[in-house]
């Protein structure tokens, strides 16, 4: 590997990943690199990926990013959770809230306290514990003092990555418009010199960030960094996206419904809804796939069908040589959690920590790659157990998920949490402890037994607690305003529609 001096950051793509890539970049390291952004808009972007997680916050306040104004520019809505119906037996619902649920205790989770009250007559479901829930089920959003709201957002994919761009620019980075027609090989290390455009200009770099998308022209096409693929554990592999017009106001929360081979997302913004139907093609049709998402639009659709493949899995390396893939050009698992966007947060805070002062440091690298690897698995595990818990068995589809062997550190999760009640978060791991319980709970899978510290409580201390709980939950919520309202006065757009 080259000795070089990672002065020249090259950024090949201007999608989400591209743009959030360049955004902070720029920010935070400003004159100390030279930042170039090539984007072809003849090739264009994805076009979805429009609901987040919490953890975009930290994000927003690394970049310096007002949350009204980005807010207003994007479209956006706020976001408390998913609503999935239908995964457990194809007639059920269940919320996984981004709220914490009760109150937890050292020892052991809330979960624990509510299965106890359960036996002294509590029969109040779990849900009614959780602020968050609540909130987004009647509709309501306010931001609460000591920030006891956590939330996310939902966008305009296109707005986001105008919105980073001009943010990106203003700090410095220099974007090119032009296709990449050649990925120069420095012939004696191997590490990509230089990319030229169809118009023949030529940008060296040092470091370069694939951020092509599903093409992964550097790290993959070029560098050949190989795909570990998850397809066996997640068989979708395939969407149709559809935008929609609004009908009502939009509410503060995605939506995900399973049918018979996959399932459906609803993502309500202040302009338009975001549709798609997620299935697996070995056991739906493109038609039938489109006949079925058709059918089941709430508002009039605003643009054609947008046919999307993909295979779930993730590249060897997302570190290689002097190229780091970030974005869909590093993997993909489905948006399921709204899993890939933070992903490309992890990965570009991940990179600024490690960015080379001078020699790209092969610890660095394999540093990254190690991060890079933990936070993935340990959220395709979490994806997994969606259609491993399920006692759906009314399709091939779901037949095949109910019975498909699962990786070790899911099945030990499952199995610890169906005996005892208790889940572990390892590390860093992005889904807490109550996500764990919300989806394994939502799923039909029931502790057998709980921790022993939950029958220290009095009887009287125990309906204190359960009661105060819930009176505080609804009671907070009464005052709460109604989401459309909130943002209504809050971030109402000023963008155009995307
Ligand atoms: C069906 C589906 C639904 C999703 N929903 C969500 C969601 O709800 N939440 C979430 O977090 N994520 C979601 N995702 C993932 C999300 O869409 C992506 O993580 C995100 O959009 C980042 O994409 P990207 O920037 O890597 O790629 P892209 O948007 O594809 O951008 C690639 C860029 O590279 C450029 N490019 C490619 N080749 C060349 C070339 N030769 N020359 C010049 N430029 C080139 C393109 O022009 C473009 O600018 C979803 C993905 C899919 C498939």
């Amino acid at each position: 590997m080259n000795a070089i001096s990672p002065r020249r950051v090259v950024i090949a793509g201007g999608g989400t990943a591209g743009w959030m890539a360049a955004a902070a970049i720029s920010h935070t390291m400003g004159r100390t690199v030279e930042l170039t952004l090539v984007e072809s808009e003849a090739i264009g972007t994805i076009g979805v990926g429009e609901s987040t997680i919490p953890p975009l916050a930290v994000y927003n306040r690394i970049c310096q990013i007002n949350e009204a104004e980005f807010m207003r520019a994007t479209q956006a809505t706020f976001k408390l959770g998913i609503l999935f119906d239908g995964w457990k037996n194809g007639h059920d619902r269940y919320f996984h809230s981004f709220g914490l649920t009760g109150k937890d205790h050292w020892t052991a989770g809330f979960q624990h306290f509510w299965m106890h009250g359960l036996t002294k007559g509590h029969v109040q479901p779990y849900d009614d514990y959780c602020l968050e829930l609540v909130a987004a089920l009647e509709g309501k959003f306010a931001h609460l003092p000591e920030d006891r709201m956590n939330y996310a957002y939902q966008f305009d994919s296109g707005l986001y990555a105008k919105f980073l761009r001009a943010r990106a620019e203003k700090d410095g980075a220099r974007r090119v418009e032009g296709k990449i027609a050649r990925v120069e090989l420095d012939t004696e290390s191997g590490d990509i010199a230089a990319l030229t455009l169809e118009s023949g200009e030529r940008i060296e770099g040092d470091l370069f960030l694939d951020c092509t998308g599903f093409r992964a022209l550097l790290i993959e096409q070029h560098l050949h960094a190989g795909f570990e693929d998850w397809t066996h554990w997640l068989p979708c592999d395939a969407a149709i996206a559809i935008q929609t017009e609004n009908v009502g106001p939009p509410v503060p929360y995605t939506r995900a419904m399973a049918h018979d081979a996959g399932w459906q997302w609803r993502i309500p913004l202040q302009h338009r809804s975001g549709n798609g139907l997620v299935y697996c093609s070995r056991y739906l049709s493109r038609d039938d796939a489109l006949a079925r998402i058709l059918g089941n639009l709430e508002g009039a659709p605003v643009t054609d069908p947008n046919f999307l493949r993909f295979a779930a899995g993730v590249r060897r390396h997302q570190w290689l040589r002097n190229c780091v893939a970030i974005g869909l050009s590093g993997g993909f698992m489905e948006p399921l959690e709204s899993t890939s966007i933070h992903l490309i947060q992890r990965a570009v805070l991940r990179l600024i920590r490690m960015m080379p002062q001078g020699e790209i440091s092969p610890r660095d690298i394999a540093e990254f790659n190690d991060q890079q690897m933990t936070d993935t698995v340990q959220i395709r595990d979490f994806l997994i157990l969606h259609y491993k818990a399920t006692e759906r068995r009314d399709s091939p589809f779901w037949r095949y998920c109910a019975s498909m062997p699962i990786p070790d550190s899911l099945a030990q999760k499952i199995e610890l949490f169906r005996d005892t009640g208790r889940v572990f978060r390892k590390n860093e791991e992005l889904f807490a402890e109550n996500s764990w319980v919300q989806v394994m709970m939502g799923q039909g899978i029931m502790p057998e037994s709980y921790h022993p510290i939950a029958g220290k409580l009095r009887d009287d201390e125990l309906d204190n607690l359960l009661g105060g709980l819930r009176e505080n939950v609804a009671r907070t919520v009464a005052t709460m305003p109604a989401h459309g309202a909130y943002i209504g006065q809050y971030c109402a757009a000023t963008a155009p529609r995307g």
